[in-house]
């Protein structure tokens, strides 16, 4: 094999989990990142890509969306190579800004409330230094990755969150799509990822498979879960309860406040006030002006129609916000210990009349699945400098909401373009299994660990 006439692609996070999402291609002395993220179940070093497997620095990092599993680990690896080229979408690259500021506040708290000296992995400073070598792309453009004019690549609009796009890689006609997190279906907010139709096939196909393990035809759509989820809540409202919705900052917290609103609008939710947590008004915010990323016929609510929470740390101010009936959508999403959810978890456990719904993935380490499997009578901790407490609470629930493609439709998107290579990525070992089971294309379809390097003849 000629060495000069091979791509080169070595998975240094998301290799067989969803990990700290990182793959590096290499051409001859180019070297490109799809991603760089943060292993969301990993703490310190651990959570990083494996940089130091990498062939050389990079020549330049493009990102497909903001979630922290895809750029959070972006600040650090500018401490180490301060020249290389970050390329997003704009909305991405706003929201990407305020993810990573928000990182460091984090970090820094569990540092102190934990001592895990690796934290913060970076400052405020480095990650200004980063947004320094940004460039923002509009959709379907074609740019020069590294300004030596060996590969180019565009944005193509993937649904998922505001600003997300998958990334099509060419060198000369040899081509790479790399979906990053990608949605078939309408959401509340975001359209369906928008397919290249004028794209008849590429020769790598490197493809999240987060939904491979659910069996669509046995979950209810987006609209059925929306009307269960609202009879549920209407049910603990009637009671005078609050409900939690625990959520994620940027995507969830944006598409259930609107479900939420519309419901209310449509008369099927019961009118009571809705609140939004800090940083899932900030990325609000984001989504506020970049209205014209979001699915033309959806309708996104101004942000004051949703209520601020207040300073929750205060014990007067918790009272008063659980004394009266109301939906309150607060980070975190799974519900990670001393974050707002989980502050006001531990106030609405210790009585009967509150409810808690979980609307997305909770993963097994966590507070949030401890909570969701508790019984009464059992005892968590929800801070960790406080001591645990009682579970009273029984109206505790999960309902299934997702911004990632259904599998049936990720065979059909590999199916319309025919790739030599398909590259799982982003799923849990039966979700990757079942997706290389049915990929039943004559191709080469591969699951890679972390490490792996993969060659392709141009
Ligand atoms: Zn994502
Ligand atoms: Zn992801």
């Amino acid at each position: 094999m000629n060495s000069d006439r091979c791509i080169y692609l070595k998975v240094l996070g998301g290799g067989g989990e969803i990990g700290a999402n990182c793959y590096e291609i290499s051409y001859a002395h180019e070297h490109i990142l799809l991603d760089c993220g943060v292993h969301p179940k990993k703490e310190g070093f651990e959570s990083l890509p494996s940089f130091d497997l990498m062939e050389s620095f990079p020549d330049a990092v493009l990102v497909t969306h903001g979630h922290v599993d895809h750029c959070g680990a972006l600040p650090y690896l500018t401490k180490l190579f301060p020249h290389f080229r970050v390329h997003a979408t704009l909305p991405t690259l706003r929201v990407m800004e305020r993810m990573l500021h928000n990182s460091v506040v984090v970090m820094n708290t569990i540092r102190k409330e934990r001592n895990i000296f690796d934290y913060p992995l970076y400052q405020h400073e480095d990650v200004e230094n980063l947004m320094d070598v940004t460039r923002a792309h509009l959709y379907n453009n074609l740019f020069d990755v590294s300004g030596k004019n060996i590969f180019k690549a565009l944005f193509n609009p993937a649904g998922h969150v505001l600003g997300s796009g998958s990334i099509l890689l060419e060198l000369d006609n040899y081509k790479i799509l790399y979906t990053g997190d990608i949605s078939a279906s309408n959401q509340e907010l975001l359209g369906p990822y928008k397919p290249m139709d004028w794209l008849d096939e590429v020769d790598v196909m490197i493809i999240e498979s987060t939904q491979g393990a659910v069996d669509e035809n046995k979950v209810n759509s987006y609209d059925e879960e929306s009307l269960h989820l609202a009879k549920s809540i209407n049910q603990i409202l009637e009671q005078e309860g609050t409900v939690l919705i625990p959520t994620f900052a940027l995507g969830r917290t944006q598409e259930m406040a609107n479900i939420l609103a519309r419901l209310q609008d449509e008369g099927l939710l019961i009118k009571v006030p809705i609140y939004i947590s800090g940083l899932g008004r900030a990325i609000y915010d984001i989504y506020e002006q970049f209205r014209e990323y979001l699915d033309e016929n959806s309708k996104l609510r101004p942000l004051n129609h949703f209520r601020k929470l207040g300073n929750i740390w205060q014990p007067e101010v918790m009272k008063q916000l659980l004394s009266v009936p109301g939906i309150i959508i607060a980070t975190s999403g799974m519900m990670i210990e001393n974050t707002p959810s989980a502050l006001i978890a531990q106030e609405m456990v210790q009585t009967r009349h509150h409810g808690i719904f979980f609307v997305g993935y909770v993963d097994p380490d966590t507070l949030g699945y401890k909570l969701l499997h508790s019984k009464p009578g059992d005892e968590l901790q929800f801070q960790l400098d406080a001591q645990p407490v009682k579970i009273k609470l029984r109206n505790i629930k999960r309902f299934h909401f997702s911004g990632h493609a259904y599998r049936n439709d990720l065979l059909k998107m590999i199916e319309k373009l025919s790739p030599k290579n398909v590259i799982l990525v982003h799923g849990d070992p039966p979700a990757l299994e079942w997706m290389k089971e049915n990929t039943h294309l004559k191709t080469n379809c591969i699951i890679p660990k972390n490490g792996s390097k993969l060659t392709f003849e141009i």
